[in-house]
């Protein structure tokens, strides 16, 4: 049982302002785990006070970027010594395969910390431009005291998404993670409190909804990253407006898988199975509607029905196992939910369905294949999160694009081909933040984010540390170049 009764604010563990408390509870035994305090309002005042004392009165944001890429340095190094223990945790907290959770969610963490640690030693924080009247400085300074909101579906790689570069660019920052999985995040801040940050520039306080609105509306935050639902984001994105405060939106998706009639299927699947089911299809990147030509529709919905039969459902702590349980019963009851919807309205249930034999705890979904589903049925159209996958018949490249493109979302989407340069055309075609080529992958160095309702704004690359940046320009006289730095 891990039991916390603090939250780290201004770099010590303080008492939490209330009594209430949230049980963390493990998607496989649905038994107890630990539990956290229920942060109230007041505890989230506290959080943001010292995020800002932190910026305002420094050091933090004065010190070199090569100053705070050493601190970032030593972060990631501590997180990797305890590769092991982090993933087994997330894991445990969310049910991902433990595979999964080293690779996609502590290395990626990792990854993403080292990639922002080299961008703040080499970034043009400051630039001069030859002005009309004389030289004019650009400098990007950091945005303040930033507000980070966490889902629980890959809670260290996303709080990382968002305190790298807030690290990077000298704001402060308050995190909060879901209430489902505190547990990681306060194992991170273990890290932070002995990292040589100082104190308050990064804060945690898991909360729920409403203590994370507080957070939101706070007068003294900046800015405010979240991911997480279309509807929460709708929600926070709206408040923002109202308020004029930076905000960046990471929201669900609906991703189309297109495979062409050339596709050499015995090599694509490999990668296109973890591309629709990672991290037990609790992905907003997850390509769940496969594409698939008309000519090859049979072959391919018997090759992807063969594959989900012998998919490893199981402990996710079992190496072993590729779909582990999903996070919450209320998540499973959403899941079985949209698989009721699905025979409803007519798509065909070729494999899975139900929940696995021999599960009796936990809160286990068979991977699940529908088949003549079309692309206006509600499973093709709504997020589900789950292992449930939509394949579409299509008639044609141009056909196949233009259901990919139907769809209210924009994150993501592959291709997979024969041929790379039909893959290149068909993706500048496609209406979505990201795009892969006959692969699963995600470039750090790359912007990431959604078109349409899949968010505003950008995470990763220097497009995510300029989330974090305002741009300000100094117009200087001309004869004042003796003051500029050489
Ligand atoms: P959610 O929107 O219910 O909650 C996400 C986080 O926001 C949680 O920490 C929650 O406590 C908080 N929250 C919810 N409403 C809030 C409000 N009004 N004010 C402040 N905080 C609020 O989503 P979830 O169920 O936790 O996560 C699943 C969703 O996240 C999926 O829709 C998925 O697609 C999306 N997601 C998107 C990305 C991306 O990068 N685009 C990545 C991961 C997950």
């Amino acid at each position: 049982m891990l039991n916390y009764d603090t939250f780290f604010i201004g770099g010590k563990w303080v008492d939490a302002a209330g009594t209430d408390t949230v049980d963390v509870v493990s998607p496989t035994t649905g038994e107890v785990i630990g539990s956290v305090r229920d942060a109230t309002p007041a505890d989230m005042d506290a959080a943001v006070a010292a995020a800002r004392a932190a910026f305002d009165n420094g050091p933090w944001p004065q010190m070199s970027p090569n100053e705070r890429a050493d601190i970032m340095a030593t972060i990631s190094a501590e997180i990797t010594a305890q590769f092991d223990d982090f993933a087994t945790l997330i894991s445990t907290e969310m049910g991902a395969p433990l595979s999964f959770a080293q690779m996609g969610h502590v290395f990626a963490a990792t990854a993403v910390l080292d990639t922002y640690t080299q961008l703040a030693r080499d970034f043009a924080f400051e630039e001069v431009r030859a002005g009309m009247l004389g030289p004019t400085v650009v400098r990007r300074e950091p945005v303040g005291v930033a507000a980070a909101i966490i889902p629980w579906n890959v809670p260290l790689f996303i709080t990382m998404l968002k305190l790298a570069p807030a690290l990077a660019s000298g704001s402060t920052m308050v995190v909060k993670p879901a209430p489902e999985t505190p547990l990681d995040a306060f194992k991170l801040a273990e890290i932070l409190e002995r990292s040589g940050l100082p104190a308050g520039v990064v804060n945690i306080v898991p909360a729920g909804r409403t203590t994370g609105e507080h957070l939101v509306r706070h007068s003294d935050v900046d800015k405010v990253s979240f991911t997480g639902s279309t509807a929460a984001g709708r929600k926070i994105g709206a408040i923002c407006g109202e308020q004029l405060k930076r905000c960046t939106l990471e929201l669900g998706g609906k991703s189309a898988a297109i495979v062409c009639d050339d596709v050499d299927l015995d090599a694509a699947l490999p990668q296109l199975l973890p591309a629709a089911l990672m991290n037990n299809g609790e992905a907003c990147v997850a390509q769940t509607r496969i594409l698939a030509p008309r000519g090859r529709y049979d072959e391919v919905r018997d090759a992807l029905a063969d594959a989900l039969r012998n998919f490893t459902v199981g402990d996710p702590l079992d190496p072993a196992t590729e779909c582990g349980p999903l996070v919450a019963e209320r998540q499973r009851e959403r899941v079985e939910g949209y698989i009721a919807k699905g025979k409803a309205e007519g798509a065909t249930l070729v494999v899975g369905g139900g929940r696995p034999a021999g599960f009796d705890r936990g809160f286990f979904v068979e991977p699940t294949l529908f088949a003549d589903v079309d692309n206006s049925m509600t499973i093709a159209r709504e997020e589900i999160f789950g292992p449930v996958l939509s394949l579409i018949p299509y008639d044609g490249d141009d056909d196949a694009i233009a259901i990919a493109n139907d769809s209210d979302y924009g994150l993501s989407g592959s291709v997979w081909t024969a041929d790379n340069g039909r893959g290149l055309d068909i993706a500048r075609r496609v209406r979505t933040g990201t795009y892969q080529v006959n692969q699963l992958a995600m470039d750090f160095g790359a912007p990431f984010g959604g078109f349409k309702t899949s968010g505003i704004g950008r995470e990763l690359g220097p497009e995510g540390l300029q989330e974090y940046l305002e741009d300000k320009s100094i117009a200087l006289p001309f004869g004042a170049e003796d003051v500029l730095p050489s």
